[in-house]
């Protein structure tokens, strides 16, 4: 085993984080107490170590000030052995244990331990949650908490421990050559960490204006930039150029003013880290006039007060690092830990589908707003059926599926599958059951093999290529080569599927859902970015993808109204018409309208609903 392994950084924890600073970093660190102790402990002995040698030094000065020169090699061994064990063994093998327990137990298993329990956590979050916030700036937020934490953990570790350790061996040392030395040593730290109190939330006020400004900064740029081509559009580079050097003028001013309250902080610090060799050798100068200490009490004092001087500057601008994190790991923690808004009932079980039945009942879901969404939808829909959507833009079609997959909890009413609610059985077993295409599907950055085959894992090579001949998507992965030289089923597919057109990306996702072979199907117009030709020979997949199973499609195409065994018009969230195709033509209601309108291989939804 590796010592490294003595914290394991990815034991589950089921527990919500906490919603309060201190108990959110405990949060985080749990599990790793005893090794954040053990290298509290090294760091501090570490600490001591300084103190200790102070300590040689005044004894080897005592010793040359009373011994005899011409003996002294014989008649000091113990000495010299001393300060050679000290030296050579005692203080490499202090600081090596200290340098080890931090830098190979403790930092690299704080992040991804940090890291990987927060994105457990957001991953739980509904998909409400993923809507209402950019997904760069969440993934951001995870990075920036988990630095924060672990930076935190181990400045305290090598810095406060250490110092503190130092500071308690000094006054120790001290009150052994004098308790009146130890008194104004004492005396001293008050002072300091008067002046740390004044000077940290000043220089926190700052440093955050100058953080601001900075992202500020940063995202005018991006804008810009991101937005490249409407800026050589409209030809307003200059407009932007200023824009950008308003932003770094601001930025300018709040680092100047940053910068102006870092030099007087360094001028303090300096001026209070002088007065402790001051007090301590004049102190013992003192005493030693008084014939109360040795010339050796003098190199001690002297020896721990300049180390407790330089030490004061690195322990100032830790606590101010510490500081900043504690206000990132506060903000990223509100981010990213509100209690999950859909968790699996207490006693969920894992559903069964045998028929595969559906029963929407009285559902109704309105975003938490008072329009928008469906509301009392009542439909039944029997094993095997095939139903289509329809329904001009905004009626509520998309609504109603994501309340079959659970994406939200409806306010009223409920769904069954096979007699189960949705709400009564796990997430993950629920979401198994249902393929489904979308309209927009975007890819991860991976070989396309592994896009396909998120479909079914345990899927072999032979059946990724078979869905993908299915769904017409073998031919061109064939010719797929990616920036690296990997080609084919080996290519990777850029970020989101970027390097893919629309219909490409569709038949990838169409191949990756009839791998996965569920006995529920939901196309969300699966069709819709396919040419016509493409389309006719993906019909006939999806005609096999369909076999056996219940599909809800959301349709405008004719080529896909037309598979369907029953149609369900919604309007404004209601379902208002409901039957075969012929029926709701021969009833010349709403869907007769749109049906009458049809252009291009689409029903005229578009015309209907201006
Ligand atoms: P469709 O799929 O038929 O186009 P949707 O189900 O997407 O319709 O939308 C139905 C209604 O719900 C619309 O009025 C829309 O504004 C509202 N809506 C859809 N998604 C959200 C959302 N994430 N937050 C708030 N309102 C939404």
């Amino acid at each position: 085993m590796r010592i490294a392994d003595l914290i394991r950084p990815f034991q589950r924890v089921d527990d919500a984080p906490p919603q309060t600073l201190g108990r959110f970093i405990g949060w985080c660190l749990n599990g790793s107490w005893g090794m954040l102790w053990v290298a509290g402990l090294t760091s501090a002995a570490a600490g001591v170590m300084d103190v200790l040698t102070a300590l040689l030094l005044g004894w080897v000065i005592d010793v040359t000030s009373t011994a005899r020169p011409d003996t002294f090699w014989t008649d000091q061994v113990f000495l010299i052995a001393s300060l050679f064990v000290f030296f050579m063994v005692l203080r490499p093998l202090i600081f090596g244990a200290s340098a080890a327990t931090n830098n190979v137990i403790v930092q690299p298993n704080l992040g991804p331990q940090v890291l990987g329990r927060l994105h457990r956590w957001t991953m739980g979050h509904s998909v409400r949650f993923f809507d209402d916030d950019f997904a760069g700036r969440i993934a951001q937020k995870q990075m920036q908490v988990s630095a924060a934490v672990t930076e935190i953990a181990s400045e305290f570790i090598n810095t406060i421990c250490f110092a503190l350790a130092s500071l308690v061996g000094s006054v120790v040392l001290l009150v052994a050559i004098d308790w009146r030395i130890a008194l104004l040593l004492l005396a001293w730290v008050l002072s300091y960490l008067a002046m740390i109190r004044w000077f940290m939330p000043r220089i926190r006020l700052r440093s955050k204006a100058r953080a601001n400004a900075r992202s500020m900064l940063g995202g005018q740029v991006v804008d810009t930039i991101t937005n490249i081509k409407t800026v050589k559009l409209f030809a307003h580079d200059a407009h932007e150029d200023r824009v950008a050097l308003n932003a770094m003028a601001e930025f300018r001013e709040r680092a100047v003013e940053f910068g102006y309250l870092s030099a007087w902080f360094r001028v303090a610090l300096m001026t209070v880290g002088g007065a402790v060799p001051i007090l301590l050798i004049g102190g013992t100068i003192w005493l030693w006039s008084l014939g109360q200490a040795s010339t050796g009490d003098i190199a001690a004092a002297g020896a721990v007060s300049l180390r407790l001087s330089q030490m004061t500057g690195w322990v100032s601008f830790t606590l101010m690092a510490m500081y900043s994190s504690l206000g990132e790991v506060e903000d990223g923690m509100r981010t990213l830990t509100p209690p999950h808004e859909l968790t699996d009932a207490p006693n969920a079980t894992a559903l069964v589908v045998t028929k595969g039945g559906i029963v929407f009942e009285d559902l109704t879901f309105t975003y938490g707003r008072v329009v928008g969404g469906v509301s009392n939808v009542s439909v039944t829909i029997a094993p095997g059926q095939k139903v289509g959507l329809v329904g001009a833009s905004g009626a509520g079609k998309s609504t109603f599926v994501s309340l079959l997959l659970r994406l939200y909890d409806p306010s009223g009413g409920r769904v069954l599958i096979d007699g189960q609610s949705v709400a009564q059985v796990t997430q993950e077993s629920l979401r198994r059951q249902i393929g489904m295409v979308t309209q927009d599907t975007s890819m991860f950055n991976r070989a396309a093999r592994d896009n396909i085959r998120y479909g079914r894992p345990d899927a072999s090579q032979a059946e990724v290529e078979d869905a993908a001949k299915k769904a017409e998507a073998h031919e061109f992965i064939q010719h797929l080569r990616d920036n690296n030289g990997r080609s084919g089923y080996d290519a990777f597919l850029g970020e989101r599927g970027v390097k893919l057109s629309g219909g490409q990306r569709q038949r990838i996702a169409l191949a990756r859902t009839i791998l996965k072979n569920a006995p529920i199907l939901v196309l969300d117009e699966a069709t819709s970015a396919l040419d016509s030709e493409v389309e006719a020979a993906i019909q006939d997949a999806l005609d096999i993808a369909m076999e056996g199973k219940t599909v809800l499609a959301i349709a405008h195409r004719l080529s896909t109204i037309a598979r369907m065994d029953r149609i369900i018009v919604m309007d404004k969230g209601r379902i208002v018409e409901d039957g075969t195709h012929d029926s709701l033509l021969a009833a010349g209601g709403l869907y007769a309208r749109y049906w009458n309108r049809q252009s291009g291989g689409f029903i005229g939804i578009m015309d209907a609903a201006e």
